[in-house]
């Protein structure tokens, strides 16, 4: 499947919009699109807890988001925050979410392609293998 990583991307940035939170002019708004092997795609942004804590990050919202349409084989999934609006740096995704990506591409056997990105449009692709050197399980 050829994947359109431009339009992925793009879709993320628009998914900010989406933020579910009390502080609507925080600069912790992350959004994230996922594209099954259906081609289709899902997004999603975080979805705020008061308790910081309960807070789900935009990568769980948007596999979840998937999952609920029984379209979860992903294939790619993109990332992208606020937190540097000048687009100096691309938004990763943390240790949990890439467990959760990572448990996910075991599943379906599928190497998820992480599209690490930012408000410019700008971003670097890598499998999720790669930034899960260790994993468990395996
Ligand atoms: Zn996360």
């Amino acid at each position: 499947m050829k994947i359109n990583y431009e339009r992925l991307v793009k879709e993320a940035i628009a998914a900010l919009d989406s933020y579910y939170g009390r502080n609507k002019d925080t600069k912790y708004i992350y959004a994230s699109a996922v594209l099954t092997d259906k081609g289709n795609i899902y997004t999603a942004s975080n979805y705020d807890s008061d308790t910081a804590s309960l807070t789900l990050h935009a990568e769980q919202a948007a596999l979840s988001h998937a999952a609920c349409h029984r379209d979860a084989r992903v294939v790619a999934i993109a990332m992208v925050g606020k937190e540097d609006p000048e687009g100096k740096k691309l938004c990763h995704p943390c240790g949990i979410c890439k467990q959760l990506i990572w448990e996910n591409s075991l599943r379906s056997g599928l190497p998820i392609k992480v599209v690490m990105s930012n408000l410019k449009g700008k971003y670097k692709v890598k499998e999720i293998k790669q930034l899960v050197p260790s994993p468990w399980p395996d």
